[in-house]
């Protein structure tokens, strides 16, 4: 297989300035895995992450069906689920009201995987660094920032950056926008990011969690609403409230929040005081856009850079990860002969631009219907028409236990694992999804 050398490659940590094939910034689910499938295909592979560690909290934890079947397709799916999480959901259940509803059943799915996986994101990425490392492509510069984009006659070329040492810069055939949705690579690349406007932001807390609680993802009553996530021995409880409400519920003080939350999920009662003042609370902002164009000459974007995802659904990690995966599949290839067109880099945003807007839309329909009737309303909250259709009838309910858990046009990995290939190292049957990607006439590399 074809990789490019240069005088320092990326693998020489020390140098300011470095070249190679493909140069990701960003080590979130997207740039993490686009960097494991790139090397594991054997291609040189950069990933910056501006972050000593893969520590973050208020994250999104959940692991889809569609990402348990990537790591099938991988031949890691049992090592991924000896790593710690919290637990293996089989179907997401909500109050509405009075009412208790069922928002997804994945014992019904055809993917290896029939439920979701809670893991902290750090443990997730952690993982898949662990995996990646085994290849020796692989190289990951952590606690590097980018700051800018290298452009000669009008084709970006490498990233300017700052690390522990000092600045540096990086060359490369081609640099790929994974920094999520504040990216900078993005606005430095002067391709333009259409705001599609979010209504809410959420107030994220710790509470922490008894053997006995409840098992309900989602609480909605008389005008608010909470999300609950299982981080083991606390929850991670999510409060969405409309931009211009916040200033207001802080106003009127944390005691009349904590009684909010109280009433919304009675069995905190005992435990909500954990909630000192405002400063045990974090406000994350939402946005929700997406690009017009996700690329030009040596540059593209995916994951949250190329389209912010609201936290509805908690669909944002899985469509980063199917990204990842449709950019391999598509520049492996050309990638391995050392020259992508901005035709290859089009297909990428031509495969991954439907699912992206359709998500989007059910997102923003379901976030009108709490936003726009729900939250701030004081009267009894009413199941919303579209969530009762989804419960009662058959099409819509299998639809629902389909688009949520494995996404609409859900990715298969096409790329090959050049450990198998060097030393026959097959760790799982390979299914036809794993046979090595090449586009049609290509020859093998
Ligand atoms: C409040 C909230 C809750 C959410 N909850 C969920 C959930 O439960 N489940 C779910 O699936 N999705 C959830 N989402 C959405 C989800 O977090 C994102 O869609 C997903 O993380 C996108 O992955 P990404 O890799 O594209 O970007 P990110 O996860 O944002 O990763 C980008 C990475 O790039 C790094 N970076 C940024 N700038 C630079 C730079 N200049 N140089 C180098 N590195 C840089 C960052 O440190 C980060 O590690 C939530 C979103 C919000 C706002």
């Amino acid at each position: 297989m074809k990789r490019t050398t240069a005088a320092n490659t990326f693998a020489s940590e020390s140098g300011r300035s470095s070249s190679g094939t493909c140069c990701v910034v960003g080590g979130g689910p997207a740039g993490m895995m686009l960097g494991y499938l790139l090397a594991r295909a054997g291609i040189e592979v950069l990933v910056l992450e501006k972050h000593a560690d893969f520590l973050r909290d208020f994250r999104g934890d959940t692991v889809h069906p569609s990402t348990l079947e990537v790591m099938f397709e991988l031949g890691v799916l049992d090592e991924f689920l000896k790593r710690s999480h919290q637990k293996q959901v089989h179907q997401v259940r909500a109050r509405i009201g009075r009412d208790e509803i069922l928002l997804g059943d994945f014992s019904l799915l055809s993917t290896h995987c029939r439920f979701m996986v809670m893991m902290p994101q750090w443990e997730f990425l952690d993982f898949i660094a662990e995996q990646a490392r085994r290849y020796p492509t692989f190289h990951l510069r952590m606690e590097t920032e980018a700051t800018g984009l290298i452009e000669e006659d009008g084709r970006i070329v490498g990233v300017r950056g700052n690390s522990p040492a000092g600045p540096l810069e990086v060359r490369a055939t081609l640099v790929v926008g994974a920094d999520g949705r504040n990216s900078v690579v993005r606005d430095c690349s002067g391709l333009r990011v259409e705001d599609l406007g979010a209504p809410t932001d959420v107030l994220w807390m710790r509470l922490s969690k008894h053997a006995d609680d409840p098992e309900l993802f989602f609480y909605a009553d008389r005008g608010r609403a909470l999300f609950l996530t299982d981080r083991g021995d606390y929850w991670q409880c999510g409060v969405p409230a409309p931009k211009a409400a916040i200033a207001e519920m802080q106003a009127k003080g944390i005691e009349a929040f904590r009684a909010a939350i109280v009433e919304l999920a009675p069995f905190f009662e005992d435990r909500v005081g954990e909630l000192r003042n405002w400063n045990d609370l974090k406000l994350l902002t939402v946005t929700v856009n997406r690009m017009r164009r996700w690329y030009r000459p040596g540059f593209v974007c995916i994951g949250d850079a190329a389209h912010a995802m609201s936290p509805v659904g908690g669909v944002g990690i899985n469509l980063a990860i199917q990204d990842a995966v449709a950019a391999a599949n598509i520049l492996a290839g050309p990638l391995c002969k050392g020259n992508v067109s901005p035709g290859d880099l089009a297909k990428i945003q031509r495969r991954r631009a439907f699912p992206t807007r359709l998500t989007q839309s059910v997102q923003a329909l379901i976030q009108k219907r709490i936003a726009g009737h729900g939250l701030g309303n004081p009267g009894p909250t009413r199941l919303p028409w579209i969530v009762r259709l989804l419960e009662r009838t058959t099409l819509p309910c299998r639809l629902r236990n389909r688009v949520i858990p494995v996404g609409i046009r859900p990715e298969h990995v096409k790329t090959p694992d050049i450990l198998n290939a060097a030393y026959g190292i097959r760790r799982e049957p390979l299914s036809i999804s794993q046979a090595p990607y090449r586009a049609p006439g290509e020859p093998p590399c």
